[in-house]
């Protein structure tokens, strides 16, 4: 079965691309097969698996506007060990473009569908927005996964995303859960961050996850270098934390199949 996971945060810069991509080589190098999608006209994760934004023939610009198929713009990345569907400024367009469109909401979610069970995840990134593109992604998955850094304001947009969130399963997708909390860019040393953290975990418990991700330079450095931080430097603490959090998503997944 395919888990389609919308990676999402309103809030820029708080680590969800770098999630993304992380995640994505990490769950592949358990052999998962799967699919990133970059929902996000920056296209920073189309960069960071190592694609070139500029020369794209098609990208998700296409494929939100029915143009083109998932099979047609999906590009093999062997080297990172997944797929990509591709995005580049092009896609801020399509965001003014469904404003008006029908089915609006669903696009996404109808593209994926065809070529989902070639996949046993597929990890979407989205712009720090809670805009269509961001719904799209919500419409699309089974599972949200937060990425936070732990700071003063980061509890501040989380109610307007679980709102977001809400609507979303009162009306297109009553299938969506949130898969997990992730703390990202954490300093232990930090007393602020500590405490953000635990304000976290009281809050959400269970859907924290336990595994933390460090702030670390090579996790900054790997996208300039087009290549997840597992394949730039796989003895990095930041390489190893995306491998944990995957084994963490993967142990919570056989768990819940076991309580099903
Ligand atoms: P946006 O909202 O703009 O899409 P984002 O939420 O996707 O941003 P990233 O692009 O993943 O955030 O991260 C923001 C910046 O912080 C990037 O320069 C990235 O390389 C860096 N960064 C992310 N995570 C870490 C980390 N754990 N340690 C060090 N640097 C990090
Ligand atoms: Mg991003």
């Amino acid at each position: 079965m395919t888990r389609i996971i919308a990676v999402t945060n309103q809030k820029g810069g708080v680590g969800k691309t770098t999630t993304c991509v992380n995640l994505a080589a990490s769950l592949a190098a358990n052999r998962r097969r799967v699919l990133l999608v970059d929902m996000d006209p920056q296209g920073n994760a189309t960069v960071g698996a190592g694609a070139d934004k500029e020369t794209l023939e098609a990208t998700n610009y296409e494929l939100l506007m029915g143009l083109a198929d998932a099979a047609d713009v999906r590009l093999a990345l062997p080297e990172a060990g997944f797929d990509l569907l591709p995005a580049n400024g092009d896609l801020t367009a399509a965001e003014v473009a469904l404003l008006e469109a029908e089915g609006r909401e669903r696009r996404l979610a109808d593209a994926l569908a065809p070529v989902a069970g070639d996949y046993d995840y597929a990890i979407i990134d989205c712009p720090p927005a809670l805009n269509i593109l961001t719904v799209n992604a919500l419409v699309a998955a089974d599972r949200v996964l937060i990425p936070i850094q732990c700071e003063y304001y980061a509890l501040e947009g989380l109610t307007a995303l679980l709102n977001t969130i809400r609507r979303v399963q009162q009306s297109a997708n009553p299938a969506l859960q949130i898969e997990g909390l992730l703390r990202t860019m954490f300093d232990p040393r930090n007393n602020l961050a500590n405490q953000v953290g635990a304000q976290l975990l009281a809050h959400f418990d269970e859907q924290v996850y336990r595994t933390q991700i460090p702030r670390n330079v090579r996790l900054a450095e790997a996208p300039s270098h087009g290549r997840p931080a597992l394949q730039y430097d796989r003895s990095s603490r930041g390489a190893i934390a995306y491998m944990a959090l995957a084994s963490e998503l993967l142990r919570r997944e056989r768990r819940s199949v076991a309580e099903a």
